[in-house]
């Protein structure tokens, strides 16, 4: 298949693997940002076929797992009120809120509908005008241009009825937050290729210098993994730290102006919670001021929620690449992709879900060193 086998050939995965082998000489540690790439290295192996001195972290890259409580347990709540239509990407359904889920909602009669794109919700408010209809817009820069396009195209037509629960997340404040944690260990990142095909890479010079770290724009199949590794590692043994860009079949440097341009128009910046690490400045984005009325905050208003982790659940520490997921004592015991205690054992994006997949039979759960969490403040 075009795209996919050319990017899966042994061969040339043995010859990248093969210069790594040969470039490195010391330990380092490359932390890789999107959950997309970190269930491609689980699935294929590719961490156990580096050198022993690459050690590859899991980043925070999984837009369910990152998703707020709170932002849940509002779903939840507005969900479940009668005349609304609740509208989701089928992952959200099953990620854990405070005691219940989506499916819950659904099971006790609330109308929550699985949608593949914010303009099917559009489509169901349009043929709904008695309902509210609401989409539950998460998500990173990927996401973010065709739910800012759904609210540009609901006021342009008109449509009352349609409003958007918002929830999403910008990687470089990730980063950020990240290097300034006491604990980190990373000195080298593969970002994540599909985020830089829509914003382009404008952002990532300043933290490479401020942060001496180089920042290698990656794909997502093996060769892609293992060239970004490649790159990395070079650098670090050089001494550099400079931003590249090894997905250029799919990454403009300036990104994708048209996404941007309707970015800028829907959505403005602001400080974001992200599930089990806190708030972090700018790090999210809200509708701007003229697009206010089609906010589901502002026209349900949800009070009194009370968010309730699971004290067990260490996603908080899996999401900000201190501990693997299976030095959780949770993992595949208290918690399996049928019983998820967190969001990360849900996504399709999660590291757990990725070690639960392909490595659980493998793994035998060990006990984690005591870690410092990423100085935010605590997600509300
Ligand atoms: S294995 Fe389950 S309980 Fe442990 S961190 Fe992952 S999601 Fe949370």
């Amino acid at each position: 298949m075009k795209y996919i086998d050319e990017f899966q050939d042994p061969a040339l995965a043995r010859r990248l693997l093969d210069e790594i082998h040969s470039t490195v000489t010391r330990p380092w540690a490359l932390m890789e940002v999107c959950g997309g790439q970190t269930h491609t290295i689980i699935r294929h192996g590719i961490d156990q076929l580096l050198p022993d001195q690459v050690e590859l972290i899991h980043g925070p890259g999984c837009p369910v797992c990152v998703t707020p409580l709170e932002v849940i347990d509002k779903a939840l709540e507005i969900a479940s009120r009668p005349g609304v239509i609740f509208c989701s990407f089928g992952d959200m359904l099953r990620v854990p809120g405070t005691g219940r889920d989506l499916f819950r909602v659904r099971s006790e009669g609330g109308d929550v509908r699985v949608v593949y794109s914010p303009l099917d919700a559009l489509t169901i408010a349009r043929q709904n005008p008695d309902r509210e209809v609401v989409f539950f817009g998460i998500g990173f820069e990927t996401t973010a241009p065709p739910n800012a396009m759904t609210v540009h195209q609901a006021k342009r037509l008109g449509i009352p009825n349609f409003s958007l629960l918002v929830s999403h997340v910008r990687v470089p404040p990730a980063i950020e937050a990240i290097m300034q944690s006491p604990s980190c260990r990373v000195q080298g990142f593969l970002a994540a290729g599909h985020v830089c095909s829509v914003m382009g890479m404008a952002e990532y010079p300043e933290l490479a210098a401020r942060y001496q770290v180089p920042i290698v724009v990656t794909g997502f199949e093996p060769l892609d993994i293992l060239e970004g590794v490649r790159r990395t590692v070079l650098q670090l043994e050089r001494g550099e730290h400079t931003v590249e860009n090894a997905y250029e079949r799919a990454v403009r440097p300036e990104g994708n102006p048209a996404a941007l341009a309707m970015l800028e128009d829907v959505f403005e910046v602001t400080d974001r919670a992200w599930r089990g690490i806190g708030v972090i400045p700018d790090s999210g984005w809200r509708l701007s001021e003229r697009y206010r009325e089609f906010d589901a905050e502002h026209r349900f208003s949800v009070t009194g929620i009370t968010t309730r982790e699971p004290a067990e659940c260490r996603s908080g520490e899996v999401l900000q690449g201190l501990i693997k997921p299976h030095e959780c004592e949770a993992f595949g015991t208290l918690c399996t992709p049928r019983n998820p205690l967190g969001a990360t054992m849900v996504s399709s994006e999660g590291a757990c879900a990725a070690y639960y997949l392909y490595r659980r039979l493998d793994l035998q759960a060990a006990p984690a060193a005591p870690t410092t969490p990423l100085e935010a403040s605590p997600v509300g």
